[in-house]
């Protein structure tokens, strides 16, 4: 069959059913405007999938309350996130750090030698203003930060590092960067081999990114009272210091993980769904460092770290409807919010460590899943 004769999804859909003999439920329901997402978003579009969005908080960050949009199919990960926003916001909410990284994107190119690749890379460091005019020729909203040149055997690679302001600027950069890779072609005689050459590195887990960053540098930190662990999150300081102790930091080396943390990924995943982040980030939102330390008194300090959090508030998936709603109910949708946006996730995922290393401290993560991933008694 060959689908991309059907003008419409209707059409497409119902061609689909034929061919593999299917009845689809929901034929006529489509909640996304299909003139739009067909053009901007997905090719061949046949249907919606629809994932119920929860709400979790409220979330104190910076003394400011926020209710956290999350989009998840796992039961019992919004009320576990939910109870976790609870404890930190109780003990006076969390405070963030963020920093800008910048978006890259690392062509690789072939030459004859090593002498010639020194070449190339020479004239690389030597001419960054050039390649930062013809990067700022393609688009009003960004601008070349970082250069950093690698070469071995015939191969040079470079990261180039770009502020794209709003928009997580994966389209951006990779315009950008094709302009730059023809001029670098033209000035030194030498083939682009592929605009993306995974020293980007882009939608991989890499100990690069984890250590230079990309897109956003976050930290969150807290301290929870010893009584609010007690009572919101139903374990002790110790407990949870020692299950944080094996698991993040033991277990994450035993096992080569590059996520010292208990579930990044679960909080990234359903804050980018919802939101209208490309959700093949979450391999990068997945690394990250929590840390925990009982203080003299008794009380509990805990810090979340993302090395590199990819996302923007313009541009991609941002813009579609329902997904434009959830970063609206977090103030941070259009211009001037990204970082803002990229705190409130800090927050959120430091309120999923605490409770899914509570729940394991005090033996409830099985129960819970039994009761609201299942639906059991
Ligand atoms: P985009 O929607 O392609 O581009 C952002 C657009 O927003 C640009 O047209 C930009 O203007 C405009 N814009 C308006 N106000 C802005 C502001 N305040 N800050 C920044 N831009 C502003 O989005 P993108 O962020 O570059 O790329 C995201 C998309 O790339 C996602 O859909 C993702 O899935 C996809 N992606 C692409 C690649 C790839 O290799 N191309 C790789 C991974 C992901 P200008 O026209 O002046 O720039």
């Amino acid at each position: 069959m060959n689908i991309r004769i059907y003008k419409t999804a209707k059409l497409r859909r119902k061609a689909l059913e034929d061919s593999l003999h299917l009845n689809l439920p929901n034929t006529a329901h489509f909640s996304l405007d299909e003139q739009v997402v067909a053009k901007k978003h997905c090719e061949n579009m046949i249907g919606v999938t629809q994932i119920p969005m929860g709400i979790a908080g409220p979330l104190i960050v910076e003394d400011k309350e926020y209710y956290i949009p999350l989009t998840t199919t796992e039961g019992a990960l919004v009320a576990s996130i939910s109870r976790g926003c609870k404890a930190v916001s109780l003990s006076g909410g969390v405070s963030i750090c963020v920093s800008r990284e910048g978006q890259t994107r690392g062509p690789v190119f072939f030459v004859a030698s090593i002498k010639k690749g020194k070449e190339v890379s020479q004239w690389i460091e030597e001419n960054t203003s050039l390649m930062e005019e013809t990067a700022k020729k393609t688009s009003r909203y960004i601008s070349m930060q970082q250069v950093v040149v690698k070469s071995v055997g015939q191969y040079v690679f470079v990261r180039f590092g770009f502020d794209t302001k709003d928009a997580m600027g994966m389209n951006m950069v990779t315009i950008a960067t094709e302009e730059i890779a023809n001029l670098i072609e033209k000035e030194n005689g030498v083939t682009c081999l592929s605009v993306a050459g995974n020293y980007d590195s882009d939608k991989k887990a890499s100990w690069l990114n984890f250590i230079n960053n990309r897109g956003f540098q976050v930290g969150a930190e807290t301290v929870i009272k010893k009584e609010i662990v007690q009572k919101v999150l139903k374990t002790t300081p110790q407990q949870l210091f020692e299950v944080w102790l094996a698991k993040c930091m033991i277990g994450s080396a035993m096992s080569g993980s590059m996520g010292f943390n208990g579930h990044y990924a679960n909080v990234i995943a359903a804050l980018f769904i919802a939101t209208g982040q490309d959700p093949a980030h979450v391999v990068e939102g997945s690394m990250g460092v929590t840390t925990m330390k009982v203080l003299a008194n008794g009380d509990l300090y805990v810090s979340i770290y993302l090395p590199a959090l990819i996302v923007g508030t313009v541009g991609g998936g941002t813009g579609l409807s329902t997904q434009n709603e959830a970063l609206q109910i977090l103030g941070a949708a259009g211009d001037g919010k990204v970082e803002k946006f990229a705190g409130i996730i800090g927050g959120a995922v430091l309120a999923g460590e605490l409770s899914l290393l509570a729940s394991l401290a005090e033996g409830s993560l099985v129960t819970a899943h039994q009761r609201l991933g299942r639906g059991e008694k």
